[in-house]
């Protein structure tokens, strides 16, 4: 069976990289202990995997081996499958209480999937019995795959060959029989490093001209011509600080990378996208879709850790009972299950493509993304409510713990009769991560731009909706001819 042990997903990354942070190269990445927090956090996943109690959420058949293969492998075949995918996402969310990573790739894949078909069919291209076969290995290998989408755009105002310079969004550079040389960035790249693989895609819809940009592969992560920079996140030195407490959530978190393709040689066989320009804004709204389906299940977890860690301070604060506080978490509450019910909405009226696998519904799961770059930060506003201003005012941990001044601080933050004062610090901290720490990253900037910013969401948004269709609803019942 190709599940992997979540030991085993960890040496498979111990890998040469060039990569940098503050400006210096980072040798085994895997020690560092700023990346650490985003490995354990992927490991998650393959220990869950392994777990009897989670095995019909966190695996699936396979339709292309037969084999049982880990769910963020798997090409959805039906619309349980759709729905099961965003189960495992709150799943997964509430054990890590951060972004794990996995999703970007698990999307790609189905979004090419029957990308490649369609344009297989409309070309007599042979694309998809390509990506089949990169899918295969992937399953096979139980790989942790990357999704990169987002180029660096450079002037806004201007499309990818008018650029002053034509980098600004990732193209091919030269070509022969072998394969294809890239040049280009693409940021934002969740969970880059702790990636096996990657899969490139097109930023945007292309038009005449722009063929060079249209394309897509799949590579390894540290193929030669490939430089990483760690992205900084609010308040991530404190993971190099000696205690854990400040940290907050210090057993997991989230990895953001900007990626550098310099002269990248890519096989022919792992091409999947070659000068298509009719095909790539398809292949751009699917992977949105698929990823904004991702979001109503992914958030749901982190928000359902929050509200218990709001409902835990209260009771520590002595506050549980003022029916205030109830209703707050009754309100946060409503706000995270109606973002589920996107999730499994656009699920449930998923449908089958040309190539045979399921899709979810792309209207809403673009309603459901939208209410995702709201509802988080009300939820995170709750919270801090909730706590209260200590979140930003509470010492550190060295002067919790120091043998001078940590007896008056424990004396100090003791609320309630038996109340451990150090659990209450932990809690208060762990809220002041997500809200406003590395972890509010994954929670509130990544719910606002993650798979799309809410522009994005909008023009599909317009683009489904048949206004007309609804006038006529108001002409029939007043007989408006
Ligand atoms: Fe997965 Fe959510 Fe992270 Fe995207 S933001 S990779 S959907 S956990
Ligand atoms: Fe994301």
């Amino acid at each position: 069976m190709p599940l992997k042990t979540p030991e085993e997903y960890l040496e498979s990354i111990k890998r040469p990289v060039n990569l940098y942070m503050f400006g210096e190269k980072v040798e085994e990445f895997w020690n560092h202990p700023i990346i650490k927090p985003s490995i354990n956090t992927v490991m998650k996943i393959y220990e869950l995997a392994q777990m009897d109690e989670y095995r019909s959420i966190m695996t699936a058949t396979s339709h292309l081996t037969g084999e049982i293969i880990n769910r963020f492998t798997h090409i959805h075949q039906s619309i349980d499958d759709l729905i099961n995918k965003v189960k495992m996402q709150r799943l997964l969310g509430q054990h890590t209480a951060c972004c794990f990573q996995r999703c970007v790739g698990f999307d790609a894949g189905n979004s090419l999937y029957s990308v490649t078909y369609e344009m297989d069919k409309k070309n007599g291209t042979g694309y998809h019995n390509r990506f089949k076969k990169y899918w295969i290995e992937v399953q096979n290998q139980d790989l942790m795959v990357d999704g990169a989408m987002t180029d660096t755009k450079g002037d806004r105002s201007k499309r990818p060959n008018q650029q002053p310079d034509p980098d600004s969004y990732l193209h091919i550079v030269d070509e022969n029989d072998d394969g294809i040389i890239v040049r280009g960035a693409k940021v934002h790249q969740t969970g880059y490093l702790n990636s096996n693989r990657v899969i490139v895609m097109p930023t945007l819809a292309l038009r005449a001209g722009e063929e060079e940009y249209a394309v897509s592969f799949g590579i390894d992560t540290n193929t030669k011509g490939i430089t990483l920079v760690y992205g900084r996140q609010s308040c991530d030195t404190r993971k190099m600080e000696e205690g854990k407490l400040d940290i907050g959530n210090f057993k997991y978190g989230g990895q953001e990378i900007f990626v550098i393709f310099d002269d990248v040689f890519v096989p022919m066989e792992n091409v999947f996208m070659k000068g298509e320009i009719e095909f790539s804004g398809e292949l751009v709204n699917r992977f949105g879709g698929f990823h904004r389906q991702s979001y109503g299940g992914c958030k749901v977890g982190v928000g359902d850790v929050l509200i218990g860690a709001a409902a835990l301070i209260s009771e520590y604060n002595g506050t549980d009972k003022a029916s205030h506080i109830r209703d707050k978490l009754v309100e946060m509450v409503h706000l995270n299950e109606t973002l589920y019910s996107c999730g499994i909405a656009c699920s449930s009226l998923g449908f089958q493509r040309e190539a045979g696998n399921y899709e979810m519904d792309m209207l809403l799961a673009n309603v459901c993304k939208q209410n995702v770059t709201r509802f988080p930060y009300e939820i995170g506003r709750l919270a801090e409510d909730i706590a209260g201003g200590i979140i930003c005012t509470l010492p550190s941990e060295a002067d919790f713990k120091s043998k001078e001044i940590g007896p008056l601080l424990e004396k100090y933050l003791v609320t309630c009769e038996g109340l451990c004062a150090e659990d209450r610090y932990r809690v208060l901290r762990f809220i002041e991560n997500l809200t406003m720490g590395v972890s509010s990253v994954s929670y509130k900037t990544e719910s606002m731009h993650g798979a799309g910013s809410p522009a994005t969401q909008r023009v599909m948004i317009s683009r489904l909706t048949d206004l007309e269709e609804k006038k006529k609803l108001v002409k029939d019942i007043l007989d408006i001819e």
